[in-house]
């Protein structure tokens, strides 16, 4: 049995000020030090918190071979920066790119502590097979915890799309889950939705909805109706499924998506990169939908994102406050509870019989810290720079003293062999 001692203990629920984490692949046991009496291996958590290993809500994991590539950008529109950017990269994606690009990111993740990842992957040189590609190196090599779709478009071949969403589900396990991945409502015809509706049965979708105002008027110029409204005519809102952006909706399409349970994943940073505009919190916290956070593939330090919404939503809402503390906690709750019923396992508290995922942090407060204000160190201090020193994923250490305990050397290197290749391929 391992334990971490001496630690501050915070999960967004709890606070345990002087206290101890017993733990295997499950914790065993959480206290405070007046109760603690050994383990067998002991981890002095001194001058650091303790918090779930982080998630990240939405993203893309083939984007971190998109770093630095130089090709001609002159977007107008956020279809000039899908078409001269990212449908470039994916489009030359072929299976090693894929491995070697998820292994580049895993292990950024895992640097920036976070544990768990939904993605949304699209790759034009290897449809069939990509998400147990994926699979094989976020969740096998790495061991982190994902949940993996490919984006259905009329881009790509229609048929091995669907059939590549379908057979990965034979591939799900404690570290791997499966949703059934569309790109957009503008990359969708409606034989397309017709043809996916006829195989979806009760499976979540992932999908981007309202990223930016072309998707919504390419929506009512077409088929005279909202996305929303859209998806649902073909049936394809399934209960926790998640819709991506959602920053140009109305009223009807925020009741709509609370009515069908889904989830609206918010990029906060992304939209700002994009200048797309940003969602409009106020509508879905009336409406009752439940959000998530992601970061739309833009690196790994999810933190980041947390303080950007914090942030941005405020700005968004001309009101500091108009989006709370409480509120970003709820986020960061929300994505626990969605990975961990995806995946059938407890995750996201710090508590007996819990995933031993976890994140140790050290924090030097320059004020006193309690169960009372660890929120506002947590977003105005920890969140701030975040750099884990020691992260764990069902008790199996993965980062040790900032160290990963993977070669990072050769897989950065294959990396960039990989990711040379592919900006050759599209230039
Ligand atoms: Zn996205």
């Amino acid at each position: 049995m391992n334990a971490i001692i001496n630690v501050q203990i915070y999960d967004y629920i709890s606070y345990i000020d002087n206290g101890y984490v017993k733990f295997n692949e499950e914790i065993e046991e959480v206290g405070t030090m007046q109760d603690f009496q050994g383990a067998d291996e002991v981890i002095d958590g001194k001058g650091c918190i303790l918090l779930p290993g982080l998630t990240n809500c939405h993203t893309h994991i083939y984007s971190s071979f998109a770093r630095g590539m130089n090709v001609a950008f002159h977007p107008k529109s956020f279809t000039d920066i899908l078409n001269q950017l990212w449908w470039k990269l994916d489009k030359q994606l072929d299976q090693s790119a894929i491995y070697s690009s998820a292994i580049s990111y895993g292990i950024d993740c895992i640097k920036n502590g976070v544990t768990s990842i939904i993605d949304h992957h699209a790759s034009g040189l290897c449809i069939e097979g990509a998400l147990e590609t994926i699979g094989d190196a976020i969740s096998k090599r790495l061991g982190m915890r994902g949940i993996y779709c490919f984006e259905t478009s009329d881009r790509f071949s229609l048929d091995q799309c669907i059939q590549e969403n379908i057979s990965f589900q034979d591939h799900i396990s404690e570290h791997a889950g499966s949703m059934f991945g569309m790109h957009a409502s503008m990359s969708l015809s409606s034989d397309s939705l017709k043809r996916v509706s006829d195989v979806l049965g009760k499976t979540p979708i992932h999908i981007h909805v309202a990223e930016s105002m072309e998707d919504v008027q390419n929506c009512y110029k077409n088929y005279g109706k909202s996305i929303v409204e859209r998806l649902d005519s073909y049936g394809l809102l399934n209960k926790n499924s998640i819709l991506a952006h959602c920053v140009h909706i109305n009223e009807e399409e925020a009741a709509l998506i609370a009515e069908r349970e889904c989830y609206i994943a918010l990029n906060p940073t992304s939209n700002m990169n994009n200048a797309v505009g940003l969602p409009n919190y106020e509508l879905f916290r009336k409406a009752g939908i439940r959000c998530l956070l992601g970061n739309d593939g833009l690196g790994a330090n999810i933190t980041r994102d947390y303080l950007n919404l914090f942030f941005a939503m405020k700005n968004r809402l001309c009101s500091p406050m108009k989006f709370s503390m409480d509120e970003l906690a709820q986020i960061i709750r929300n994505g626990y509870e969605f990975i961990g019923r995806s995946l059938n396992i407890p995750i996201g508290r710090i508590e007996r019989t819990y995933k031993a995922d976890f994140v140790l942090v050290p924090y030097d407060p320059p004020t006193p810290i309690n169960k009372e204000n660890i929120l506002g160190h947590l977003i105005f201090g920890v969140f701030d720079g975040f750099r884990p020193k020691q992260v764990w994923i069902s008790g199996r250490q993965l980062l040790r003293d900032y160290d990963l305990i993977f070669d990072v050397e050769s897989a950065m290197k294959e990396a960039r062999v990989e990711s040379a290749k592919v900006w050759e391929r599209l230039m």
